[in-house]
């Protein structure tokens, strides 16, 4: 490729924190949070004007359970406070569920401790939250890259109106979903190319009516689901798949995303329809994870290094996991954690921790592991486990699994059943060029 030599200037510094988040989705407000939750000056840097990521810029209204689907609560902790957050201040259709035993157990007859949660008012409280914690959020700024000093990173180089800056930190939270920090600080990843789904809101007076007369306004609105669906047989398509980590490839998704939204809106428009809103953040589900010091293993029990059990919100019932703290971290590069869909998970444990519980969970576990690393001046391979785990706990995670989640659990996939999508009333169309 023809290639030009960047102008050497001096950057200059407008910043200097205990923790800098890069990314402000849930698992990076999750991150930033904990972490100024631990008496730690918190920046985090968000290329877009809202918190959340997929969660509000991409649509991803559903807050899958925290529960395991046997009346068990898995995630406690920062994965709970956000799903109650989602609906402070909107509607609130969690099953009307009682929890009993202590933090464990729900009474749960009805269904799974999930909830729809109501994209503008969720932003407004992630907002509100970050502010009441003194976390610093720097919207509408782009990270470009890592300031490397050999292992470390002494912070990043971002763009923004302001130009080209400097934001230095003691320690470094990746939680781009794309791994960007990890991978331009040089540390091995694994891509994955991505099916095109992409979400809009739609309203049309039947709906309305229907909402009116069941007292329900989230039958007023319906959810489509453009583009292919992760549980069905896509081999057949022509609809190609696209990396998330190649700017031409991104563009291409966003553009054959929207040219299906078009399409249907020329055979569907009629009087008494809208949409009303698209998605403003490509809809990519797995795009770049690290491959860390340790890849997350399902299956094997309690294991020693555990710092939060694990379920697939879309399993029922759902098999429960022990995460070790090194799938967030790289075996050399010694102040930089992951946090989100990016941690290091392959194949089916990739497919668990991207989703919402899973990325708070270890947005949570980066933003403490990088409190208690400042507090005793170590690396993050250098982190006390025992302090780590002591500080979750506190907050309601549950490190270890109970003896009897261990074995006779059967794993049921989410694909063996359709994957439940859309909001109440919601109408989902999988459109596809089969
Ligand atoms: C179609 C679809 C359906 C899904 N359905 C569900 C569901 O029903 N329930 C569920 O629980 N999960 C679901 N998921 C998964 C879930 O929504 C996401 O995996 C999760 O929200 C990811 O959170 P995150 O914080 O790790 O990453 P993201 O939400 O991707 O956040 C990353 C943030 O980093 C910012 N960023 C990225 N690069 C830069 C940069 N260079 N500089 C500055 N900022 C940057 C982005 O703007 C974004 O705000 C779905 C995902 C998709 C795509």
């Amino acid at each position: 490729m023809k290639s030009v030599i960047d102008e050497k200037n001096s950057v200059p510094v407008v910043s200097e924190s205990d923790v800098l988040v890069i990314g402000g989705g849930l698992a990076g407000v999750a991150a930033a949070v904990s972490a100024a939750r631990q008496g730690k000056k918190a920046t985090l840097i968000e290329k877009s004007i809202v918190l959340g990521g997929l969660a509000t810029l991409g649509h991803v209204c559903i807050y899958l359970p925290i529960c395991d689907g046997l009346g068990r609560k898995i995630y406690g902790g920062m994965a709970e406070e956000f799903l109650h957050l989602s609906i402070k201040y909107s509607y609130n259709n969690l099953p009307d569920e009682r929890w009993t035993m202590g933090v464990k157990r729900i009474d749960n007859p009805k269904g799974r401790y999930r909830t729809t949660f109501n994209i503008p008012a969720y932003i407004l409280a992630l907002d509100e939250l970050t502010q009441k914690e003194g976390v610093h959020v720097v919207f509408d700024t782009v990270f470009s890259k890592p300031i490397m000093d050999g292992d470390l990173c002494r912070g990043a180089i971002v763009e923004n109106k302001s130009g080209r800056t400097a934001y230095l930190a003691k320690m470094v939270i990746d939680a781009t979903g794309d791994a960007d920090v990890f991978y331009r600080a040089g540390a091995p990843c694994e891509e994955q190319k991505s099916i095109v789904s992409s979400w809009a809101y739609e309203i049309d007076l039947e709906s309305a009516k229907e909402g009116i007369e069941s007292g329900d306004i989230l039958k007023t609105m319906n959810l489509r689901w453009f583009g292919l669906r992760p549980d069905a047989d896509n081999s057949k398509s022509t609809i190609p798949t696209f990396l998330g980590t190649d700017a031409e490839e991104v563009n291409s998704y966003i553009k054959l995303s929207r040219s299906l939204m078009l399409d249907f809106l020329k055979k569907n428009q009629r009087p008494g329809y809208a949409m009303f809103s698209l998605p403003f953040m490509p809809q990519y589900r797995m795009t770049r994870r690290i491959l860390g010091k340790k890849e997350l293993q399902l299956n094997v029990g309690h294991i020693e290094d555990s710092v939060g059990c694990i379920c697939h919100s879309l399993e029922t019932p759902a098999a429960v996991h022990e995460f070790p703290y090194d799938a967030i971290i790289d075996s050399k590069l010694k102040n930089i954690l992951a946090a989100g869909r990016m941690v290091s998970a392959g194949g089916y444990a990739w497919e668990l921790m991207r989703l919402i519980p899973a990325c708070v969970f270890t947005g949570q576990v980066a933003g403490t592991a990088a409190a208690v690393a400042i507090d005793s001046g170590c690396s993050v391979q250098e982190v006390e486990l025992g302090k780590l785990r002591e500080k979750l706990a506190s907050t309601g995670v549950m490190i270890h699994m109970d003896e009897d989640m261990l074995g006779g659990r059967s794993e049921k996939k989410f694909n063996e059943k359709p994957m439940e999508v859309g909001i109440g009333g919601t109408k989902v169309d999988s459109l596809s060029y089969h």
